[in-house]
């Protein structure tokens, strides 16, 4: 079937109204109408080939929200009518000790991402700037009820994102938590901490959004752009967790952990970045990395997120203005999360 998209021709090239063909329900498959499609920031790094060569044309989006339109034969988990969600991967080996576990997105073989990958019949998957969408039913996920499903959008990659590492490392009630980095993903760190319980600070690199800050759920909130902040808040810190899409300097920020503290690196800038290890031995501090989540740890983050009534901060925009979002994101002027109504798409 052929169905309307967004797609970017070449890298660094503006996204353009086009159309791509979808396969063939099978078996296992799920159809999805596509109601709305959130703009992560790893969409703008992969367009812009920050993160190296992409098959082109390259529709994005990875924080996908519909209604289940038709099932496979085979499918149970998911009904005509269902509203549903797909995240950052769908497909991987399904084998391998880590899927078996759960964490179907360090697969051995390499997860199929949503889009710029190689699905299991040889093509490109193309992602959720888009009408409609086919997954295998193994990677859609169950919105549930008392979530905006708008709102929902942002959750299959900055919701997850963050809830992964907050519960690996242990955020909750006596433990305090920073997120540095007030965007899509570091705006639902916010919530998702307090959520669980934990003292939150936000490390922003201006004062600029306290209020809104406080409002997600902060404690604190300090610019990281005084210095001052840094010799205040030394030693202070559990768990960090870091969004930022550009390099940040580690020495700094692991300085603020206590003793055993971690930090976390979710924000994926292209650029290496380096640290001198005297800021880990000092107190047996850790450096880290975490990437989305699995899928059943997906659908714990959404139902969690559903009981707190916790959505993303969302600003619903017209296909035609992507372009302009995709700016407005490289400036850290989004407030907190991009979400496409497919329903525009042409
Ligand atoms: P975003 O909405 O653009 O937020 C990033 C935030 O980082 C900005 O709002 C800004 O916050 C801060 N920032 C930006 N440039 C900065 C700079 N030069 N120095 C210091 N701070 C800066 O992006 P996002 O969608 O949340 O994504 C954040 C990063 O996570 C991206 O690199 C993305 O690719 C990555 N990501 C990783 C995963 C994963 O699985 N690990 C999943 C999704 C996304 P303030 O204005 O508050 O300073
Ligand atoms: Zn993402």
């Amino acid at each position: 079937m052929r169905v309307r998209a967004y797609a970017a021709a070449a890298a660094g090239e503006p996204l353009e109204p086009t159309t791509i063909e979808r396969r063939d329900v099978g078996l296992n498959d799920v159809l999805i109408e596509i109601e709305y499609a959130g703009i992560c920031h790893s969409d703008l790094h992969t367009v812009n080939g920050d993160w190296g060569p992409q098959p082109y044309p390259l529709v994005p989006g990875h924080e996908i929200v519909g209604i289940v339109a038709e099932v496979g034969t085979a499918v149970t988990r998911h009904r005509m009518g269902d509203r549903v969600g797909v995240g950052c991967m769908v497909g991987s080996c399904g084998e391998c000790a880590n899927c078996r576990n759960g964490d179907e997105q360090y697969c051995f073989s390499g997860m199929v991402p949503t889009y710029g990958g190689t699905d299991r019949d040889g093509t490109i998957t193309q992602g959720g700037y888009s009408t409609h969408v086919v997954v295998d039913a193994g990677f859609v996920l169950s919105v549930p009820e008392g979530i905006e499903p708008a709102a929902a959008a942002p959750l299959l990659c900055a919701g997850i994102t963050t809830y992964a590492p907050l519960r690996r490392w242990g955020a909750g009630p006596g433990r305090k938590v920073a997120v540095v980095g007030l965007g899509g993903l570091g705006h639902m760190a916010v919530k998702i901490a307090h959520a669980m319980g934990a003292e939150v600070t936000v490390l922003s690199q201006s004062l600029k959004k306290r209020e809104d800050g406080l409002r997600l759920g902060a404690d604190h909130y300090h610019a990281t752009s005084d210095p001052g902040t840094f010799e205040r808040l030394a030693g202070r810190f559990d768990l960090i967790v870091n969004t930022v899409s550009a390099p940040i300097d580690l020495d700094a920020h692991l300085g603020l952990l206590a003793l055993d503290g971690a930090l976390v690196n979710v924000g994926a800038p292209a650029e290496p970045l380096s640290l001198n290890v005297f800021s880990l031995l000092t107190s047996r501090r850790s450096y880290a990395g975490s990437m989305i989540g699995g899928i059943a740890e997906t659908q714990e983050m959404l139902d969690f997120c559903a009981e707190h009534r916790i959505g993303a901060d969302i600003e619903l925009i017209p296909a035609d203005r992507i372009n302009q979002a995709y700016a407005r994101v490289l400036g850290s002027d989004v407030r907190y999360r991009f979400v496409i109504d497919a329903a525009t798409l042409g």
